[in-house]
């Protein structure tokens, strides 16, 4: 007997269903016999439900496959357009915000600094501003919300767990403020998990080997994406490198409440309390001190640009600690490709290479064998990027984009769309 097309398929229905859909959104199979080949399903089953998908507007012909003989097949194309989802990307000092269509492509952006100590409550209405901005823009309404944090976040909540850099945000649910004004799906996420996600997918070259990313800023965090997953470990702290030991000293108290931690000796602010003291050495520095009556990373930075003497030597130190301690990292996971980001790279690429030549230097032969150092490539915009693509890839999960995809849209389904997401 066959099967009507309309009718309410069985949660295993739904799951085929979304098979195909999503086999056609990566590009894995592009045509009705390549979906036949990739499922083993058959030919009129497929045509039912590549129909059915079009009819909810995900899907739609475009042109001839190049023919292999016969009669060449129409290729199908994911319609990206069809929705939109919210990202964005809480940093210490600033906020970025984007509007995406499905297959991450950013449609409109905003970015403005912002410090996170200011609280929570101030800081997502500054988010959610921006967000209502880029949407009166683009008429855009969220299918699901990405958001990255600058702290440790328990990922099945959405919520803070302690973090050192953010004060008043212990315990915050980031998810539980935006749910009360929007009807999506919300996902939170450690900013560098997200960074890490989104060189993974987009940065330059794409490469799908497992992706270890290093940022190096005011503090010092690590993501992995291993098998195209993000890894966040049993609780969601893995990653969490700016705290492993490096130093006997006692005098080198971190934020976090230990000492000799590698952020405290060569994180962006741990450089800054290093050589305030001896900002009378750098006419530069000396300067910035005396003008702002403090001194920041970026001061830092700015003079190893310049080739200052001071700040080039601690910048270039700090790069070695830090580069060794990858190497551990390096020796542990064994990633093919290790992405350095954060502002350390606006001080100059002397710090990069150095970094990169420690690693290559202290890790084993076969491990650093076929691996690839490099920058970060989006331009700053990689955190980002990876909230949008968390927020997609959830919302195509296949057991939730069965809950949806019947009706072509998740809007209104964000409570089960969480359901679901808690139980895989
Ligand atoms: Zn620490």
């Amino acid at each position: 007997m066959e099967t009507a097309v309309n009718t309410h398929p069985s949660p295993q229905d739904a799951f085929v269903y979304a098979q195909l859909v999503n086999l056609v959104r990566t590009g894995e199979a592009l045509t009705r016999p390549a979906l036949e080949q990739a499922t083993g399903l058959g030919r009129k089953l497929v045509a039912q439900r590549v129909q059915q998908a079009m009819t909810v507007g995900l899907m739609e012909d475009g042109d001839f496959a190049p023919s292999g003989g016969g009669r060449a097949p129409r290729l199908l194309r994911f319609r990206a357009d069809a929705g939109h989802v919210f990202a964005g990307l809480i940093g210490a000092g600033e906020i970025r915000a984007a509007i995406s269509t499905l297959d991450g492509t950013a449609v409109a952006s905003l970015h403005r600094s912002w410090d996170v100590a200011d609280g929570p409550e101030a800081t997502m209405s500054q988010l959610q501003d921006m967000f209502e901005r880029l949407a009166k823009k683009t008429k855009a309404e969220p299918w699901s919300i990405g958001i990255g944090v600058p702290g440790p976040v328990d990922f099945s909540t959405g919520q803070l767990v302690a973090p050192p850099i953010m004060p008043g945000w212990d315990g915050f649910s980031v998810r539980s403020w935006l749910r009360e004004r929007y009807d999506a799906p919300v996902w939170v996420d450690n900013d560098v998990n997200l960074m890490a996600l989104g060189e993974w997918h987009r940065g330059h070259p794409v490469d799908r080997r497992d992706l270890l990313y290093i940022k190096v800023s005011t503090g010092i965090g690590s993501g992995l994406v291993s098998g195209g997953d993000v890894y966040r470990g049993d609780t969601g702290a893995a990653g969490d490198i700016g705290h492993v030991q490096v130093s006997d000293d006692p005098t080198l108290i971190c934020r976090c409440g230990q000492s000799g931690c590698l952020e405290a000796v060569s994180g962006g602010w741990g450089l800054v309390r290093q050589l305030t003291p001896l900002a009378g050495e750098s006419p530069y520095l000396a300067k910035r001190l005396a003008d702002q009556g403090r001194l920041t990373p970026v001061d830092i930075g700015t003079a190893a640009a310049k080739g200052d003497a001071l700040a080039s030597r601690a910048v270039l130190q700090g790069a070695r600690t830090i580069g060794a301690t990858v190497a551990s990292l390096v020796n542990f996971i064994n990633p093919g490709v290790v992405v350095i980001g954060g502002g350390m790279l606006r001080s100059g690429g002397e710090a990069f290479e150095v970094l990169a030549e420690t690693v290559m230097r202290r890790a084993t032969k076969l491990a650093t064998e076929k691996i690839t150092l490099r920058p970060a490539s989006l331009d700053f915009q990689e955190g980002v990027v990876g909230a949008s693509l968390l927020a997609i890839e959830q919302l195509f999960a296949p057991a939730s984009l069965g809950l949806w995809i019947e009706q072509g849209t998740p809007v209104g389904q964000a409570a089960s769309l969480h359901r679901v997401a808690g139980q895989h």
